[in-house]
């Protein structure tokens, strides 16, 4: 029935059924979902307290947990991308005048940077060559917490991270690293590595979409939250109420926040799926992709924005936008002539590099060679001079 007590019309664009085009993204993430993982997110909703609901997150902390190669029991998954991770971990181990040192390496240390900076931590940036970097700046500035990217998606470097964790204990520093574009795409070894807290995504190797990315805290690094004198500034992201929702604590499970239950049943065929591929296969997967595409990057004349192979995230791939071309117009080409996305630089490497990310079930020889022709055909068409 029409009256006139409402002066804002039902929106047009909401009348009309949802678009949603096919695109192959190739960029630094999302990646593509497959059937299997969008089938378990369209799934009926159950209860955030129901004893399937609660058995779903204690498989998901089990395929965290062979995901970062840890037995840490205050493993779980955050409600919430990465960067929810990344505030949860500086949060909860930090307190007002802690110190914390990030290596800045790209886009992901400037903004753990800042995160600390919001906390009122002390945050010293580190330079980019760790470990020397780190062990003069641990001596000088006693941190609390070393932050480090794995792999830092804005340049494509992968960051060793051997004997990190170690220097860090000698100094009294916790281990703390960002593997969201990194974990399943290259090795990590969170127990073996001494590092203390781990966190992730759930929209790149996994699969599944954005919305739950896990985590994990060592021993040492769960004893710290324990000794805060105070509460975490996040009531959303405290690690106490989350470890007692997602039963590490021993205690009956209480409700904190209704969990956003199909992403967790997305994340937890995405865990499943890495599972059964087996980590040391979808390294190898990642690794063969990211070679066969590097070299036809170079047939193509595009020259590789990180020269050392061995310190190239075999996940996301950089290489320099070539003279006489515009970055845009060739990831602006590609969408509209072949529904592949691909990406411009991120932070310092905006208008220097254009990103390309083979992840999970993205990363295939057949997808590498769709995006080669792709690029083939824009440099072809996209020279300046054509314009
Ligand atoms: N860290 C790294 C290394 C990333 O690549 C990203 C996402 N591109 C993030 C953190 C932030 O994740 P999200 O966009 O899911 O919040």
């Amino acid at each position: 029935m029409a009256t006139n007590l409402l002066h804002v019309p039902p929106p047009q664009g909401l009348l009309r059924p949802l678009v949603v085009p096919e695109r192959l993204l190739l960029g630094p993430g999302p990646s593509n979902v497959p059937p299997r993982i969008l089938a378990a997110g369209g799934r009926q909703l159950l209860g955030h307290m129901h004893p399937e609901v609660l058995q779903v997150m204690d498989e998901i902390k089990a395929g965290i947990q062979y995901a970062f190669q840890t037995q840490n029991r205050l493993t779980l998954a955050i409600s919430g991308t990465g960067h929810c991770a990344m505030e949860a971990a500086l949060l909860n181990l930090l307190e007002h005048g802690d110190t914390a040192l990030v290596a800045v390496n790209g886009i992901w240390g400037q903004r753990a940077a800042d995160i600390a900076r919001r906390l009122a931590a002390v945050s010293h940036p580190g330079r980019r060559h760790l470990p020397l970097c780190s062990m003069q700046g641990l001596a000088r500035h006693k941190p609390l917490v070393l932050f480090i990217t794995h792999g830092e998606s804005s340049t494509g470097v992968l960051q060793p991270l051997e004997g990190l964790g170690k220097l860090c204990h000698r100094h009294g520093c916790l281990l703390l690293v960002d593997a969201v574009a990194s974990l399943g795409g290259a090795p990590i070894f969170m127990d073996r590595q001494e590092i203390d807290v781990l966190y992730s995504g759930s929209q790149k190797v996994l699969n599944a979409p954005p919305g739950s990315a896990p985590i994990s805290f060592s021993e040492r690094a769960r004893e710290k939250i324990l000794r805060r004198k105070t509460q975490p500034l996040s009531f959303y992201l405290d690690m106490g109420w989350l470890a007692n929702y997602w039963g590490c604590d021993g205690e009956p499970r209480r409700y904190h926040h209704t969990a956003p239950i199909n992403s967790f049943f997305s994340l937890r065929e995405g865990l499943a799926m890495l599972a059964e591929l087996g980590l040391e296969s979808s390294w190898e997967r990642h690794r063969a992709n990211c070679a066969q595409l590097c070299q036809g990057l170079h047939d193509l004349g595009l020259e590789p924005f990180v020269k050392e192979e061995k310190a190239r995230l075999p996940t996301i791939t950089t290489v320099r936008v070539p003279k006489g071309y515009d970055w845009k117009e060739i990831t602006t080409f590609l969408m509209e002539n072949h529904a592949i996305e691909i990406a411009g630089g991120l932070g310092p490497s905006v208008g220097k590099v254009l990103r390309i990310g083979l992840m999970g079930c993205n990363s295939t020889s057949s997808n590498v060679d769709r995006v080669l022709r792709g690029l083939r055909d824009a440099l072809r068409r996209c020279h300046r001079s054509q314009l």
